[in-house]
């Protein structure tokens, strides 16, 4: 996610503290455990009022005796009507759940350990409009984009518990592990699906989406777009646009294309196939990240060329999260600065392939200085609930993060520096990897120490 460039103020009206004691039983730090293979079968349908219903069957193997299941339903956050789960079946019969608040349900599942198991949760519910929602507008529909973030029951992570945390108001708030998806989309007459991995037209109106490996299946629908596309190397990159941003939905395809192959040369040829860049109406987000698709707020769009750093860094920061979200995860909720960081400091590499390091090295010490002097409590390594209201977030976090890479780098050397980074993205490919775990492989792979820079930086 990039925060919006005016910086998002949401008022939080709940102490973290009294939200999290509620959640003591689910909650968990640690992600050290390995990543169970998991496949997705969605079937999903979205009515020309917004109306959205499906059913998701979930495949994996249960890395311990598990008596139920978690599921999050993300846009609940906004309200139960905009999505429940209406009924859960275990290879084919029905079985009791609880909501234990909106966004976090469990269903019943005997399952011991190394049980295959299939489990079907339905859902229905009703995509808000944007003009009338909250949040970023992830989850919300106008006359020409449908958007569809995490608009399905998503299994929450197993570390030896649950791994499940309030959905705040800042920040991004998924943490999953990848699966195989295939998905049996139908959509009004008139909008094209644009999602993580491919789409086919199978009939008018119904779509098969698939891919493997997906953290998350990012989807919007879109209606009267233009489309550009080109090659980063092995991978096509789309760049989707209303008809009146032409200029702007070529800039993001140009500067797609150009972070993908600066970012392949560091860090080894990309893992995906395609990538798709969609402007959308987005509100408090400048660009938001998802496997094989990058969402961008069409303000920015509207007023290209105007700010012309910013909106270079939109595209170069969400494409980093390809390989820092997508391929290598984190827990984003309890660690957001070890992909939100890393993604920051990769988008520098955009600007350096560009001549134009220095630039972006200005911008993180000018916003990491505003961040905190927003936010004199949190620092580059707190966990989200620590920036109330999402107070210096971007700042401390992404450009503070930023900093603190480059100080590494410059102690390293680019040889031992960039080959670390290409030992964490084979190490923990489409597994999770936690703060520590990063800084280990850092200091391994470290021709000198680095401790003095972790205290000074991140205070661990
Ligand atoms: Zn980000």
């Amino acid at each position: 996610m990039v925060p919006a460039a005016t910086g998002s103020r949401v008022p939080f009206r709940q102490g973290p503290g009294v939200l999290l004691a509620l959640w003591v039983v689910l909650l968990t730090i640690s992600l050290s455990g390995a990543a169970a293979s998991l496949r997705y079968e969605l079937a999903v349908a979205i009515a020309p009022g917004g109306e959205i219903s499906g059913e998701a069957t979930v495949h994996g193997t249960a890395p311990a005796d598990w008596p139920e299941a978690v599921f999050r339903l993300y846009p609940a956050v906004h309200g139960a009507e905009c999505l429940a789960v209406t009924g859960a079946w275990v290879g084919g019969t029905e079985v009791a759940w609880e909501s234990i608040e909106p966004t976090t349900v469990a269903v019943s599942l005997a399952a011991n350990t190394g049980d295959p198991f299939s489990l079907t949760v339905r859902f229905a519910g009703r995509i808000p409009e944007f003009a009338h929602t909250g949040g970023y507008g992830a989850y919300a529909r106008s006359d020409h984009a449908i958007v569809l973030s995490q608009a399905y029951p998503i299994l929450a992570p197993w570390d030896g518990s649950w791994v499940a945390y309030p959905v705040l108001p800042w920040g991004d708030a998924v943490v999953a592990e990848v699966a195989a998806y295939v998905v049996d989309l139908t959509v009004p007459s008139g909008w094209i699906p644009i999602a993580s991995g491919t789409e086919t037209e199978v009939s008018p109106g119904r779509y098969r989406i698939e891919g493997e490996n997906l953290r998350e299946l990012g989807l919007v629908l879109v209606h009267g777009y233009e489309v550009q596309t080109a090659s980063a190397g092995p991978v096509e990159v789309r760049s989707f646009f209303r008809p009146a941003h032409a200029s702007a939905g070529r800039a993001a395809l140009e500067i797609t294309v150009k972070a993908i192959d600066a970012y392949g040369r560091r860090f080894g040829p990309p893992s995906f196939p395609q990538l798709d860049v969609v402007s959308v109406p987005l509100r408090l987000a400048a660009g938001i990240e998802y496997p094989g698709l990058i969402l961008a707020g069409e303000s920015y769009y509207s007023r290209y060329p105007s700010d012309p750093l910013f909106f270079a860094m939109i595209f170069a920061h969400e494409v980093a999260h390809q390989w820092w979200y997508a391929e290598v995860g984190s827990d984003q909720v309890a660690e957001p600065w070890v992909d939100e960081a890393l993604a920051t400091y990769t988008s520098g590499l955009y600007f350096e392939s560009e001549g134009r390091f220095s630039e972006i090295l200005r911008y993180w010490e000018t916003s990491y200085a505003q961040g905190r002097a927003r936010n004199k409590d949190a620092r580059i390594a707190s966990p989200l609930w620590d920036f109330p209201g999402g107070d210096g977030y971007g700042g401390i976090v992404y450009s503070g993060g930023a900093l603190f890479f480059h100080a590494v780098r410059e102690r390293m050397g680019d040889d031992a520096f960039f080959h670390a980074l290409r030992c964490y993205r084979d190490e923990f490919r489409w597994r999770m990897a936690s703060g520590a775990d990063l800084l280990a492989l850092l200091a391994r792979e470290s021709p000198c120490p680095l401790h003095d820079l972790v205290a000074a930086w991140l205070g661990l």
